[in-house]
């Protein structure tokens, strides 16, 4: 074997990488002061083992039981959950993932917090916002849901909040200035730093211009699903 990997993944991460640290420099951020999560939904093991030894250590997934499988398997790596979250599944949710980006509910905020206390736990939250109600179809809390939601989390010591995660719809780059409105906000109203999780593989640029702490990028890092 020589350097050049057969997956193509040294290649496509470093090209992923230095249009994250253009779009700093045109923003005139601190490239540290973003991170490049790789989403890893739908990929083999093996892509994300390859991933860990070129130095990356989180990934997320969108689905608990594709997710929990490869946290067994690879205990190293931390896993983070982006997908949307079922009742039923807020358990093993808990014991296999590190943080979880897509509480958007205060039934699943509180049962997260009980089952956090049961298996003595602590888990960093994010809650996931939409915006977008006509848009999009994947989850999310309604700018009306979010003081009664963002109140009650903060009382819960298990679940340390975070910030916000979201996921516009594509071609409307103009959702990621009300994020970062709506993190200015919350920030001076709860007295808290929040992070944004936004953007992905078509649209990381924007996203860090408004102001993104974490992108989340699947097909440009890992390649086609
Ligand atoms: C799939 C997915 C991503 C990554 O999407 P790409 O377009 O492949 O970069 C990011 N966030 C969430 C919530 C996803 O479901």
């Amino acid at each position: 074997m020589n350097d050049v990997s057969v997956s193509g993944l040294a290649e496509r991460i470093a090209r992923v990488e230095a249009r994250v640290r253009r779009a700093c420099e045109e923003a005139k951020r601190d490239p540290g002061s973003v991170e490049l999560l790789p989403v890893s939904k739908r990929q083999p093991l093996e892509l994300v083992q390859e991933a860990w030894r070129l130095g990356y250590r989180r990934f997320g997934e969108n689905y608990v039981q594709e997710g929990t499988a490869k946290a067994s398997a690879f205990a190293e790596a931390a896993f983070l959950l982006l997908g949307p979250l079922q009742r039923n599944k807020t358990r093993p949710a808990l014991a296999h993932f590190r943080e979880i980006l897509s509480v958007d509910r205060l039934s699943l905020a509180q049962r997260l917090a009980t089952q956090a206390a049961e298996l003595d736990l602590t888990r960093p939250i994010w809650i996931q916002v939409d915006l977008w109600e006509e848009a999009t179809k994947e989850g999310g809390c309604s700018e009306e849901a979010l003081a009664p939601l963002l109140e009650s989390v903060r009382r819960e010591p298990r679940l340390p909040l975070t910030g916000f995660m979201a996921l516009p719809p594509p071609g409307f780059p103009e959702a990621f200035q009300q994020m970062a409105r709506l993190r200015e906000a919350w920030q001076d109203r709860l007295g808290l730093p929040l992070r944004l999780s936004m953007g992905m593989s078509e649209d990381l640029e924007a996203a860090i211009a408004a102001g993104s702490d974490q992108v989340r990028i699947g097909t440009a890092f890992f390649g086609a699903r």
